[in-house]
């Protein structure tokens, strides 16, 4: 089990807090557009990549694989 901001490394979770499953997405922040999982009831639970300029990018990047950060 991750921690949540943990990198967890697969395209599918469980949040640790309510155990719901989460698929990789594309999210935004105030830093950027990032590939990670987010919790329907608790928010944002981990970013598995960096920070993209744009959405496009981020999910360009989720379809053709992404390295981590
Ligand atoms: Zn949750």
């Amino acid at each position: 089990m991750a921690l949540p901001g943990e990198c967890v490394n697969d395209n599918q979770t469980f949040c640790i807090d309510c155990g719901a499953a989460l698929s990789i997405d594309v999210f935004r922040s105030a830093a950027g557009y990032y590939i990670g999982f987010c919790c329907p009831e608790c928010g944002p639970y981990s970013r598995e990549s960096g920070y993209y300029p744009n959405q496009k990018a981020a999910e360009k990047a989720m379809k053709e694989g992404f390295n981590g950060r």
